[in-house]
């Protein structure tokens, strides 16, 4: 378990970028980690974790809320609306609003229960076909309409393609946010978080450098 080091590299980056210490979120990512290193990170006193999947969140993340106060965990996989409702208890933010539907899905839950969790958007700045998110040209569209809906919008999300440099991709959702006047920008994984710090990064998202190889 590396978490120290991983802040310590955050922390340097910050500074690096001329950036407060402190303004970058790690989200620690234990999607397919084995119980007993989540539970060495929440030991260490780390408190955001990201998942991908729901299923898996419903399984692991009601005892370790138990067990540890403070506990905040985010969605970063993709979210199929039948599960929208389960996924409104179970997270704290939601990174992958990719589409309409979703959006109309979560107003309409968050009427109904009174809460939502922050939401990002998911930029598909690749244009990958068989990647999820809004592509680039419908992006200022879809964040009128989730604020129409009134939901809380936070920022905006990448997944940069895997055989690209990303800086390109991280500095077109800089942009992107920046003219929509959303101040959250969730990029940057165990490969490339320094390089998202240094393009504006709020939230870096890392998994394998702090826990390891998934199982
Ligand atoms: C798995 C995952 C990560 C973490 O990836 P690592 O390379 O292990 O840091 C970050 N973001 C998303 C969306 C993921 O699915």
């Amino acid at each position: 378990m590396s978490l120290d080091a991983i802040l310590a590299r955050i922390g340097a980056a910050e500074t690096a970028a001329q950036r407060p210490l402190g303004s970058v979120q790690l989200i620690a990512v234990s999607k397919e980690q084995p119980d007993e290193r989540v539970h060495a990170v929440l030991a260490a006193g780390h408190r955001v974790f990201g998942e991908n999947k729901v299923q898996e969140s419903a399984r692991k993340w009601p005892d370790f809320r138990a067990e540890f106060s403070g506990v905040q965990v985010h969605l970063i996989g993709p979210l199929q609306t039948n599960k929208a409702r389960q996924a409104m208890g179970l997270f704290d933010a939601i990174h992958t609003v990719d589409r309409p539907k979703l959006a109309q899905t979560l107003a309409r839950l968050a009427d109904e229960l009174g809460h939502c969790p922050d939401l990002f958007i998911q930029v598909n700045t690749g244009s990958e076909p068989q990647k999820a998110g809004i592509v680039p040209d419908a992006t200022d569209a879809f964040v009128a309409e989730v604020r129409a809906l009134g939901l809380p919008l936070r920022g905006l999300m990448c997944i940069p393609p895997v055989d690209e440099l990303p800086n390109a991709h991280f500095a077109m959702l800089g942009q992107m946010a920046a003219r929509n006047g959303l101040a959250g920008l969730s990029m940057g994984m165990s490969g490339d978080f320094e390089t998202a710090i240094a393009q504006g990064a709020t939230h870096v998202r890392v998994g394998s450098a702090i826990f390891g190889a998934r199982v």
